[in-house]
């Protein structure tokens, strides 16, 4: 399989050619550890569970890296603002050191929840101040660096390449001036690699270096950690879209200026999540996580269903009304794996027939073209639904597509009927009595489907199965 992806580097669908023949280095941007991940955050980390599985699928051994972002992120990417961890730990009476250890826990919570792939490092940037020190003193042996107002900036007129893969122009780069505050900085766009005087007075994370104790600036541990466990060119390197600008922009132009060549070889973005209202980011508060969804009776598998509907480079809005469609179509899908189940089990792959084939070699083609999940999907639902193929080789198709989709389709067990439907009948009656008629109704649609007459009677719902 000849994986082909959107690199934003070169703004078009290149195909994959590793720099060691069958393996992928991979560094993901990972989690800032100051509050629960948002369903947002996490849409990125599905996307980059599905190209890991991809490449995975395709055979390549993937060793892959994401840091936690523990210090140094302020709450503008632009050197402005507070320490998010500062900022949560002054909320919430804990220590930083707390804050991080519990939101690191929970982001891997739900990422298991979700069945993202755990990566094979992660690595926490306060447990890795000295590579970042070295690589702020290799910036400045090599002249990229200058001091002022007791920081160490990046000078972005140094490296001409600045910019590049943003497609900023002049006229972009002049736009820093307006939003700039600091005026310790040359071009507005220059970084701080290394804060040695605390804009904060209550800075518990600081550090002895070479200029003064201190604190790194946020994009230089992604540099740092991606070098230090992948080597000085790596193959691909993702985020979400919103990183593009300032954060990979500035990892780009500090990495390459240490090393003094190419960085990184494929850039890759996930679009956003956005509700109805807007972005979703928690700084305006408007955000949905994974605990309150699963809280509202959503299996976390719900969001994941509803993640491969959509193609990583399209925004996708969040709205209830579409979770309940992917739950819906997600439960018919369980169901029918169930009812495939019941019948037998899954055929060796290769012994699968000439139309099976077709399937899961379209299939192939959809995934391999830059992630396309929607088709991805389709195909395995006009798989399903094909009379002509046999239950058997149905299974040994669907699991195989389940190495991507990660829905984990082995692990459906058959239910006890009574107990299942008594369990669906009480989520209508709720739905009922919250007059959510409209849920009322779909549950009854969907009782329907696999057979099952409601009666609502002045005693409660009856329900029996139709032969
Ligand atoms: P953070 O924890 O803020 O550093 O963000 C973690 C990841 O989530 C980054 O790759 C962001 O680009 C991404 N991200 C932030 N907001 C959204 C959103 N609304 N939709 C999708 N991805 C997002
Ligand atoms: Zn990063």
């Amino acid at each position: 399989m000849k994986v082909k992806m959107y690199n934003t580097d070169a703004r078009k669908i290149e195909e994959f050619i590793p720099i060691l023949p069958g393996k992928v280095s991979l560094y993901t941007c990972g989690p800032t550890v100051y509050s629960n991940a948002h369903i947002g955050n996490l849409r990125t980390y599905i996307f980059e569970d599905l190209l890991r599985r991809a490449l995975e699928y395709a055979d390549y051994e993937v060793r892959h890296v994401m840091n936690i972002t523990d210090v140094g992120h302020l709450t503008d990417d632009a050197d402005d603002g507070e320490d998010k961890m500062l900022k949560s730990s002054r909320e919430s009476g804990r220590s930083v050191w707390d804050i991080a250890k519990f939101y690191t826990e929970a982001f891997f919570l739900d990422c298991e929840k979700l069945h993202i792939n755990r990566p094979h490092v992660s690595c926490a940037a306060t447990e890795h101040i000295d590579e970042m020190i070295g690589l702020v003193k290799r910036l400045e042996e090599r002249g990229f660096t200058y001091e002022a107002g007791g920081n160490i900036y990046f000078s972005i007129d140094k490296f001409p390449g600045y910019g590049k893969m943003a497609l900023l122009d002049k006229a972009d780069l002049q736009s820093g001036a307006r939003i700039a505050v600091d005026s310790n900085k040359k071009n507005p766009r220059d970084f701080v690699l290394w804060f040695t005087k605390s804009k904060f007075e209550h800075q518990t994370m600081m550090w002895d270096s070479p200029w003064g104790r201190g604190y790194p600036g946020w994009h230089l541990e992604c540099s740092a950690m991606s070098m230090k466990y992948l080597g000085e060119q790596f193959d691909i390197h993702c985020g979400g879209v919103d990183a593009i600008n300032v954060h990979h922009t500035n990892e780009i132009a500090q990495s390459e200026a240490a090393i003094g060549h190419k960085w990184v070889n494929y850039w890759m973005h996930g679009e956003f999540l956005l509700m109805k209202g807007g972005k979703m980011a928690k700084s305006t508060g408007n955000f949905i996580t994974l605990g309150s969804l699963i809280e509202e009776g959503y299996d976390p598998m719900d969001y994941r269903y509803f993640c491969l509907g959509a193609h990583y480079r399209s925004q996708l809005i969040f709205s209830r009304d579409s979770l309940d469609g992917a739950k819906n179509a997600r439960n018919n899908l369980f169901e029918r794996i169930r009812r495939l189940k019941e019948e037998s089990g899954p055929i060796p792959l290769k012994e699968i027939g000439a139309k099976g084939k077709a399937y899961l070699g379209d299939f192939q083609d959809h995934v391999a073209n830059d992630l396309n999940m929607p088709m991805a999907l389709s195909d395995m639902w006009t798989l399903i639904k094909d009379p002509e193929i046999s239950s058997p080789e149905k299974l040994a198709i669907l699991y195989d597509m389940d190495r991507i989709f990660g829905l984990e389709f082995e692990e459906i067990e058959s239910v006890d009927l009574d107990e299942e439907i008594l369990a669906i009948v009480r989520e209508r009656e709720a739905a009922r009595k919250g007059r959510d008629f409209r849920r009322a109704d779909e549950i009854r649609d969907l009782l329907a489907s696999r057979g099952i007459h409601l009666e609502d009677t002045p005693d409660g719902t009856r329900w029996k199965k139709l032969v």
